[in-house]
C-alpha cells in the first residue's frame, strides 16, 4: 500500500487530508500484519489507527475496549460513513437472538469490518467458536492499559485477552492503543499480550497550552473556588471532587453564589446525568462538579478550566482528568489544591484491600506528594513520571506553572547530592525514600534498625539539614535522573549510571526550595 494511497483512503473514509501525528506509521505497520503498541494521550487520534486499516484490509478487526458508550459512538459514527450498516456492529449480551445471527452473517459475508467486543463477550465459548471459523484482519486492544494492575483503570478480564486471542487464531496482528505513558504500565501490556516485539509508537504527553498550579487547601476552600470561577466567568469548567456528598454540597454552594453549575456522579440516576452532562456540552451551564465518573468520552473541546477540589489519587489520573482543559489549543488553566490530610483520607480508603493492591495505591501516592510539594518545573516533573525528557528552559509550555512562574531560592547542593547518593551506595540500595531520609539525619526505625544501618558512619551525617530538605533533595535528584524508584520494588531507590558518574565527578545541582503547606505535610512525609 503506498503513501498516496493511504491518503486517499483517509480522505474517502473520513474525509480529512493529512495524518495526525504517528497515525500513517502505525497504519503501515498494521497493513504490514506486524504487532504494534500506540501510546498517546487522549485525543491523539488513536480510533483512526485501528479504524482505516479495518475498513481497508480484508476479513473483520475485532476491537477490544471496556467502555459499552464509546463502542456505540464509534459504532454509529462508522455507520454515517458507509452505506452499509453492517460495517461496524457492537457483539454483547444486550443483543437478542436474531440480531445475533445478523451480526454473524454480515461477519461471514464479508460486510463487517470493525467488530467492537466487551472482554467479557469475547471470553465466551459460543463467541470464540465463531471467531475462529472466521477471517479475522488483526485485534485492536483499547484501552489497554486495563491490563495493567498499574494502571487507573485495572480489569482482571483483561488478563485473559492473550489466551483467547490465541484460540481465535495464531498469527492474527495484534494492534495495543493506552492514554497511559508510565514505563510500567507499558511494561505490563506487552507482556500480557505477549507481544514484546511490538513496534513501539509513542507521542509526547506534553500539553503545551495548560497551565498547571498548586494550591494549600485551606478552610477556605470553597470560597478560593468561587473567587476563581467568578474571575472566570462564562467559561466552561469542571470542578472535581472525591466523594458524592462533597459533589452536591459544592454544587449546591456555587448556585446559591450566583454560578450555573451542576452536580454529576454516579449516584444520580441516567437520565440526570445524561441531561447535566448535556447542559454543559450545549453551555447552558458553565460548571460541572462531578467525581471522576464525569469525564470518560466527555469531548468538548473548549473546557477552559479543572479544578481539583481534593488532590487525585495518582498522577496519571491528574494527567487524564487536567486533560479534559484546553482539547482546543486554547487557554486551559489546571487548579488543584492540596492538603496533606487528603492523602492521608485516600490512604485509609485502601486499608482492608490485597496487601499488592495497598503497596501500589501508596507508591502512586508518594508521587502525588511529591509532585505537589515539589517547585521544579510542573511539566517537567510530570513528563519525567511518564518517561519523557523535558527541558524546563526551552521546551514547549516551559513557563506554564505556578513554580516556574514564582521560582523559589535555588542554592547550591553539590555536597548534599553527593552525600545523599553516597547513602544509597552505602546502604547497598534496600531503601525506599524514607528510610534514606532517615539515615541521613540519624532516626532509626525498625528496618534501619534490622539492617544495623543505625552503626554504620553515614547514620546521620546529614543531620544539619532536616527531614523535609532532604525528602525535597531526593525528588530533585530523581527527576534529574541520578537516582530513580525502582517500580517492581514499589520504590526502592537506585542508583542510576548518571549517578554513578556524579559520585565520580561531582558538578554543580542547584536546588530549589521546597513547599511547605501545612504542618500535617511536614510532619508526615517521613513519618
Ligand atoms: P483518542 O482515542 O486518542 O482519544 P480520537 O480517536 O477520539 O482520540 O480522536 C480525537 C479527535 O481527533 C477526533 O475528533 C477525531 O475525529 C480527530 N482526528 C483523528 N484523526 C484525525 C486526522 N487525521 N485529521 C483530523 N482530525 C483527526
Amino acid at each position: 500500500m503506498t503513501e498516496i494511497n493511504l491518503h486517499q483512503e483517509l480522505k474517502k473514509y473520513f474525509g480529512f487530508s493529512q495524518f495526525k501525528g504517528l497515525q500513517e506509521e502505525v497504519i503501515k505497520t498494521i497493513i504490514a500484519n506486524k504487532d504494534s503498541f500506540v501510546i498517546m494521550p487522549t485525543g491523539g487520534g488513536k480510533s483512526l489507527c485501528y479504524q482505516l486499516p479495518a475498513l481497508i484490509k480484508e476479513g473483520t478487526a475485532i476491537v477490544v475496549s471496556p467502555l459499552i458508550a464509546l463502542m456505540k459512538n464509534q459504532v454509529d459514527a462508522l455507520r454515517s460513513i458507509s452505506s452499509e450498516h453492517g460495517i461496524a456492529h457492537v457483539l454483547n449480551s444486550s443483543l437478542n437472538k436474531s440480531e445475533i445471527k445478523q451480526v454473524k452473517a454480515d461477519i461471514t459475508n464479508g460486510i463487517t469490518k470493525l467488530l467492537y467486543v466487551a472482554p467479557e463477550s469475547l471470553t465466551k465459548e459460543e463467541n470464540v467458536e465463531f471467531l475462529k471459523s472466521q477471517k479475522i484482519s488483526f485485534l485492536a486492544i483499547d484501552e489497554a492499559h486495563c491490563i495493567s494492575e498499574w494502571g487507573h483503570d485495572f480489569r482482571p478480564e483483561y488478563r485473559n485477552l492473550r489466551r483467547i486471542i490465541q484460540r481465535i487464531g495464531d498469527n492474527i496482528p495484534i494492534i495495543a492503543l493506552t492514554a497511559t505513558a508510565t514505563p510500567k504500565v507499558q511494561e505490563d501490556i506487552l507482556k500480557n499480550l505477549g507481544i514484546t516485539d511490538a513496534k513501539t509508537f509513542k507521542a509526547s504527553f506534553n500539553r503545551p497550552n495548560l497551565y498547571y498550579e498548586i494550591r494549600p487547601k485551606t478552610a477556605s476552600v470553597d470560597a478560593d473556588i468561587i473567587r476563581f470561577v467568578k474571575q472566570n466567568s462564562g467559561k466552561s469548567g469542571i470542578i472535581y471532587c472525591l466523594s458524592r456528598k462533597r459533589v452536591e454540597e459544592l454544587s449546591q454552594t456555587l448556585q446559591v453564589n450566583g454560578i450555573s453549575a451542576v452536580p454529576y456522579h454516579a449516584g444520580l440516576d441516567s437520565k440526570k446525568r445524561a441531561k447535566h452532562q448535556d447542559m454543559f456540552l450545549m453551555e447552558d451551564i458553565d460548571v460541572v462538579v462531578a467525581t471522576i465518573a464525569f469525564g470518560m468520552g466527555i469531548d468538548k473541546p473548549d473546557v477552559r478550566f479543572v479544578i481539583h477540589h481534593d488532590i487525585p489519587k495518582s498522577i496519571e489520573s491528574y494527567y487524564q482528568e487536567t486533560g479534559r482543559a484546553g482539547r482546543d489549543g486554547g487557554e486551559g488553566h489546571c487548579l488543584a489544591f492540596y492538603a496533606y490530610k487528603d492523602i492521608e483520607k485516600l490512604e485509609k480508603f485502601m486499608s482492608g484491600k490485597p496487601v499488592a493492591e495497598q503497596e501500589i495505591g501508596h507508591a502512586l501516592l508518594q508521587e502525588v506528594v511529591a509532585f505537589a510539594e515539589t517547585s521544579i518545573s510542573r511539566r517537567k516533573f510530570i513528563l519525567h513520571y511518564f518517561g519523557e525528557e523535558f527541558d524546563s528552559e526551552t521546551g514547549d509550555g516551559a513557563d506554564m506553572d505556578d513554580n516556574v512562574r514564582n521560582p523559589k531560592k535555588q542554592h547550591e547542593a553539590k555536597d548534599e547530592v553527593k552525600l545523599l547518593i553516597e547513602t544509597v551506595k552505602k546502604t547497598s540500595e534496600i531503601y525506599k525514600s524514607k528510610e534514606i531520609v532517615n539515615t541521613l539525619i540519624g532516626k532509626s526505625n525498625a528496618l534501619i534498625k534490622s539492617h544495623k544501618t543505625d552503626e554504620i558512619a553515614l547514620f546521620g551525617k546529614g543531620n544539619a539539614k532536616d527531614a523535609n530538605y532532604w525528602m525535597a533533595l531526593l525528588r530533585q535528584v530523581l527527576v534529574a535522573g541520578y537516582l530513580k524508584k525502582d517500580i517492581e520494588t514499589y520504590g526502592l531507590v537506585k542508583i542510576t549510571p548518571k549517578g554513578k558518574e556524579f559520585l565520580k565527578n561531582p558538578v554543580s545541582f542547584m536546588m530549589t526550595e521546597d513547599h511547605t503547606y501545612d504542618e500535617e505535610s511536614s510532619d508526615n512525609i517521613v513519618s
